[in-house]
């Protein structure tokens, strides 16, 4: 079995009005290293999809396998740690808390896990490093450019050592030079961390460094995503 099955997946919201159907049936079966763009239009459902294979939200049918495991089956409790131990988080914002250094803010979701050890703390160093940031470690986000915010926000979705990141339109704040950056060094993370990307982005240009692209369109993907290289 794949380590990301999606099966099926709908999504329906009530409203005082009609039901609105965002998705109408998405499937995707992922595994380790591969990884995958979404596009569409605005309003396609993008980040719908995103939130349910995030656990943060339940789909209304169909159903998500993360290494076998069933997020609707767990309790609040479990789900929580869950969600932390095992997907990242990357937005169009970085959310980066403006009162806490980098490091701290890397350090940020290692927290609900249990008190945080020297090797979380060196893997933060290590993941700073990565990002081009570790000289800045004690700096306030406030004191960062847009694109350095953004790094650092990457560096944090990874201090878990997820095995799923899921970024929402990770670039789409960012001059197309920062953008670019931003996406590259997401994709050379993953070179070194063993999980799925799925990256949704408006970008032609990111889309095309990805090994699949799917587009969204009317709740469903378009095309069978085909392998660029
Ligand atoms: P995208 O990320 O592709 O722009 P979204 O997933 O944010 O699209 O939204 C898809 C559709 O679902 C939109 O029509 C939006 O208004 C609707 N939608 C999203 N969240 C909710 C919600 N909590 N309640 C009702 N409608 C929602
Ligand atoms: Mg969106």
């Amino acid at each position: 079995m794949p380590k990301l099955q999606v099966e099926n997946i709908t999504k329906h919201y009530l409203t005082r009005a009609e039901p609105i159907e965002v998705l109408r049936g998405v499937s995707l079966a992922l595994d380790p290293g591969q990884n995958l763009a979404i596009l569409g239009p605005s309003g396609s459902g993008k980040s719908t999809l995103l939130s349910i294979l995030g656990t943060l939200e339940p789909p209304t049918s169909g159903r998500v396998l993360l290494d076998g495991i069933d997020p609707s089956e767990l309790d609040e409790r479990q789900l929580a740690a869950f969600r932390s131990q095992r997907i990242g988080f990357v937005f169009q914002d970085h959310y980066l808390l403006p009162q806490c250094s980098l490091l701290e803010n890397v350090l940020l979701p290692a927290v609900p896990l249990g008190p945080v050890r020297a090797e979380t703390i060196e893997r933060a160093e290590m993941l700073l490093t990565r990002v081009g940031l570790m000289d800045r470690r004690e700096h306030r986000p406030a004191e960062l450019s847009g694109g350095e915010q953004q790094r650092a926000a990457l560096a944090r979705s990874l201090i878990n050592a997820p095995d799923l990141l899921l970024a929402d339109e990770p670039t789409g704040n960012l001059d197309h030079a920062t953008a670019h950056q931003v996406g590259q060094l997401l994709l050379e993370l993953q070179k070194t961390e063993p999980m799925i990307l799925i990256i949704v982005t408006h970008s032609e240009r990111l889309a095309d460094c990805l090994q699949t692209r799917l587009e969204l369109d009317a709740g469903r993907f378009q095309q069978a995503g085909a392998a660029n290289g």
